[in-house]
């Protein structure tokens, strides 16, 4: 089941213009600490939630060309005029349209997860002048000056967001070359980044991972600038579907150039699954690295050309340049990947589309890492992060704060856990994570056990806390304790669920080192 959001593009009938707001942030975060962390002003078409109408209610606004929708959206069943209404507080105007709404696009959203899609329905009108009274919050502006502002964008400058590029620049010249190559349901944006969430063996509560697809414009068959690690007319990022979707892979590399790179922001293996079918389909394809992500990547998996990167590394993919940025915290060998035109950060699992990442204990996640590696994000001032796992962030800084603030509260609360005489995994677990379902304290283990490690290295922890006998804790005793507690919680509180728990948790434990 769908949601659906309504969109007005408000032309002007001399010059075309067409009318953008300046979309509000969320809240921002009471410490003093992140106050310093804005994110530029962000454009877009006014746009309000479309919601359905209940019992025999209709809409008194008539939207031409709305039978053209049937198949996806009955658009009488629709709460049209309370949508519109929004629309206009944000903007301005009395009666400001000459003639009817009018059906301009119905973009259906690839299923990013962890709710449903958001498909989004454009209606244009058109005004009687540019002339009127708009709120401060509004200007009018040109194709010419939105098409430059999504490809070239400075730290901290005025960004434009998804609906202008979707509704009033679509097929621009970077987007044409993906949308003949990618037959799978994808989004685009920035201008020529393309997310396509393929399903994928990862963590609740999402299902897929981003695989990120750009595709050259202009080919290039050479490499002649050597500060670039490397050149290619393609690029993929994360391959890591399951087993099911490696057709849908192995049909897309068949279309991509041939000199394809393959860039992995990590180990885990809803990042890498589809690593050898893609130098099945193409042998000439470069796999880029770091060395502690290589060392996880079996030659069962990739056997030929591997590139070891570190992070300041540049890419080359036709006229698209990347920046590698290294970026531990979640492993010790995450890396991040910019796209300098537009400022964008593809963030790896450092963040994702809502909720907090897992940090992985095995693999040599830390949290210190982890905030250096978020402040050094913050530096950058990205326009927008891509994370692997869900949607797209429109406010980078505040959602890099966001972070940093909720690892800080963990960490307060199980300081506070560890003070009132905790001393095992599963009773600092079950103080600080209270508030969240028991089914998740298995991969919140991974956090605790860093939150501790980090507490030691800052030497907070109490003198009676024995770090050694914490450790002894980690394993068949936390997950013994977990699985007792949780068929408990679930009223099932018998031998044959115990043992299936138990494997359960064994099962996650090993599967863990893989993961996530
Ligand atoms: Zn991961």
């Amino acid at each position: 089941m769908a949601l659906y959001r309504l969109v007005a593009v408000i032309k002007n009938p001399s010059d075309e213009d067409f009318l953008v707001v300046r979309q509000a942030p969320p809240p921002p975060l009471p410490e003093e600490e992140y106050r310093s962390f804005v994110d530029s002003d962000l454009w877009d078409l006014p746009s309000a939630p479309l919601n359905p109408l209940g019992g025999d209610r209709r809409s008194e606004t008539v939207v031409e060309g709305a039978y053209s929708l049937l198949d996806d959206l009955d658009l009488e069943k629709f709460d049209v005029d309370s949508a519109l209404d929004e629309v206009l507080s944000l903007s301005y105007l009395e009666s400001p349209l000459e003639g009817r709404w009018s059906v301009w696009k119905f973009v259906k959203e690839p299923e990013f997860g962890p709710g449903p899609p958001v498909n989004v329905l454009f209606i244009l009108g058109i005004v009687k002048s540019k002339e009127g009274i708009l709120k401060e919050s509004c200007q009018w502006l040109s194709k010419e000056s939105a098409l430059m502002l999504l490809q070239e964008v400075k730290a901290s400058a005025t960004r434009v967001g998804p609906f202008v590029f979707m509704g009033i620049v679509p097929g621009v010249a970077k987007a044409t070359n993906v949308s003949a190559t990618c037959t799978l349901h994808y989004q685009e944006y920035p201008p020529g980044i393309t997310l396509v969430p393929m399903k994928s063996r990862t963590r609740e509560p999402f299902h897929t991972t981003n695989l990120i697809v750009v595709v050259a414009d202009d080919a290039i068959n050479e490499q002649k600038d050597s500060s670039f690690v490397t050149c290619g007319n393609s690029l993929l990022v994360d391959p890591g579907c399951s087993s099911r979707f490696h057709p849908d892979l192995a049909d897309l590399v068949a279309k991509l150039p041939r000199k394809l790179v393959v860039f992995v922001t990590h180990h885990h293996y809803d990042h890498v699954d589809g690593l050898s079918v893609i130098q099945k389909c193409n042998p000439d394809a470069v796999l880029l690295a770091h060395e502690n992500t290589s060392r996880h990547i079996g030659r069962g998996e990739w056997s030929l050309c591997r590139t070891l990167i570190s992070g300041g590394e540049k890419i080359q993919i036709g006229d698209h340049r990347f920046e590698v940025i290294f970026a531990p915290g979640h492993t010790d060998g995450h890396l991040a990947l910019l796209h300098v035109s537009t400022n964008s950060l593809i963030v790896g699992d450092h963040c994702v589309g809502q909720g907090s990442a897992v940090l992985d204990v095995r693999a040599g996640g830390n949290l210190k890492d982890y905030f250096q590696t978020t402040y050094r994000f913050l530096d950058l001032s990205p326009h927008v992060l891509i994370p692997m796992h869900g949607r797209i962030n429109l406010w980078p800084k505040r959602m890099l704060c966001g972070y940093l603030k909720h690892r800080r509260d963990r960490e307060l609360s199980i300081l506070n856990a560890i003070e009132n005489g905790s001393k095992t995994l599963f009773d600092i677990i079950s103080k600080s994570y209270a508030d969240v379902d028991i089914k998740f304290w298995l991969p919140a283990s991974s956090n605790v056990r860093i939150h501790v490690d980090h507490l030691a290295y800052q030497e907070k922890l109490p003198k009676d806390f024995s770090i050694q006998k914490f450790q002894a804790s980690c394993g068949s005793h936390f997950l013994c304790r977990w699985s007792w507690t949780y068929l408990k919680s679930r009223g099932i509180v018998t031998v044959i669920g115990v043992i299936g728990a138990a494997s359960f948790a064994i099962a996650f434990a090993v599967k863990e080192k893989f993961s996530g």
